[in-house]
């Protein structure tokens, strides 16, 4: 899932991101909530057609923004108390309030509220944190009022994977149509990521989507994928497009880099995309330079394409029964060049 933060993938309309062939955004519930506020999404008919997207999308919970974004939060058992970046005033969020809000930002799948400890957190404080998260599971359930969205839980438990596993168990009981692994990629190391994707994954139902919240280079989505995860959402072509950063079979190239200057072929040859049809390396490179904004949009399309791409061809190689020895490069995890740092 590319993210549209603000109801909008940035730098590129609904049709562009169509083209890249991804079937899903995600929105942020706590930046939509801020900015323009729910109601006037409803007003507008809804996210999807608010944002004019007719295709399935996700919201968060606005915890994740809450816990790292905001400043003078508070955490009580009630819920979290932060002001607004905005314009001061205080906003308490409640599992309740959340779930009210993504109610009516109206997407196909929404989160529940949870509490996402730091890295590093002690065993401790990642303890009250997803046992908090479990018993505001319990809240957002009762709080959900609509048949027509997807409710996903989210499994905590920092990098404590005894935590996770009794987490992944207790929370697969309730039954819900998906299941998130949240709190990773918060600044841990990738080998931690992949223990706990490994260790946590094969305990929530397999017949329900798994979703890895926050990760998506190639390696890490390989590595989830071998794991069983099937959702991934990150920032990353896109924010990285608006740095002038192409990925590039499964390599990051800045785009201003001198060799690129009177390089007239495209990003890559074999890419479908718009962008590679249309544009030369030279091209782009001279957008970056001027810091022409349709740089930043030929880039992400580019971006969001290369890893779609790349989820597609796991796919195949799945259905083949072959994607342990086509990936094996990417699921090594002993490959340090193929990891990407998110940075
Ligand atoms: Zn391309």
């Amino acid at each position: 899932m590319p993210v549209g933060t603000l109801a909008n993938v940035k730098t590129i309309t609904p049709a562009q991101l169509k083209d890249t062939g991804a079937q899903m955004v995600l929105s942020n519930t706590y930046h939509l909530h801020l900015q323009p506020g729910e109601a006037i999404v409803a007003g507008g008919g809804g996210l999807h057609k608010f944002m004019g997207w007719n295709g399935p999308m996700l919201t968060d919970s606005g915890g994740f923004q809450v816990f790292s974004l905001s400043e003078m939060r508070k955490i009580t058992e009630e819920g979290v108390t932060f002001r607004s970046p905005h314009d001061g005033q205080i906003i308490n969020l409640t599992p309740e309030k959340s779930i009210e809000i993504q109610n009516i930002l109206g997407a196909d799948v929404i989160m529940a509220f949870d509490e996402c400890p730091p890295y590093p957190a002690t065993r401790e404080e990642v303890e009250t944190a997803t046992a908090r998260t479990y018993r505001w599971l319990e809240r957002c359930i009762a709080a959900h009022q609509r048949t027509d969205q997807a409710l996903f839980g989210i499994v905590q438990g920092g990098v404590y994977l005894d935590m996770r596993s009794s987490a992944a168990s207790s929370l697969a009981a309730f039954d819900l149509p998906g299941y998130a692994i949240g709190g990773v990629s918060v600044g841990e190391p990738p080998e931690l990521i992949h223990q706990i994707v490994e260790a946590t994954a094969p305990l929530l139902p397999y017949h329900k989507p798994r979703y890895l919240m926050g990760v998506g280079t190639y390696q890490e989505m390989a590595i989830a994928i071998a794991s069983g995860i099937d959702l991934f959402d990150c920032v990353i072509p896109t924010r990285w497009a608006r740095h002038g950063t192409a990925m590039v079979q499964g390599e990051r190239w800045n785009i201003k880099n001198a060799k690129f200057r009177e390089d007239f072929t495209p990003l890559d040859e074999t890419c479908p995309c718009y962008t590679c049809q249309n544009f030369s390396r030279a091209y782009l490179s001279h957008l970056v330079r001027c810091q022409e904004i349709l740089a930043y949009t030929l880039l992400s399309i580019h971006n969001i394409t290369e890893l779609i791409r790349f989820t597609q061809k796991i796919r195949q190689s799945i259905i083949n029964g072959t994607f342990a020895t086509d990936f094996a490069i990417w699921l090594d995890t002993s490959n340090e060049s193929k990891v990407l740092s998110a940075e």
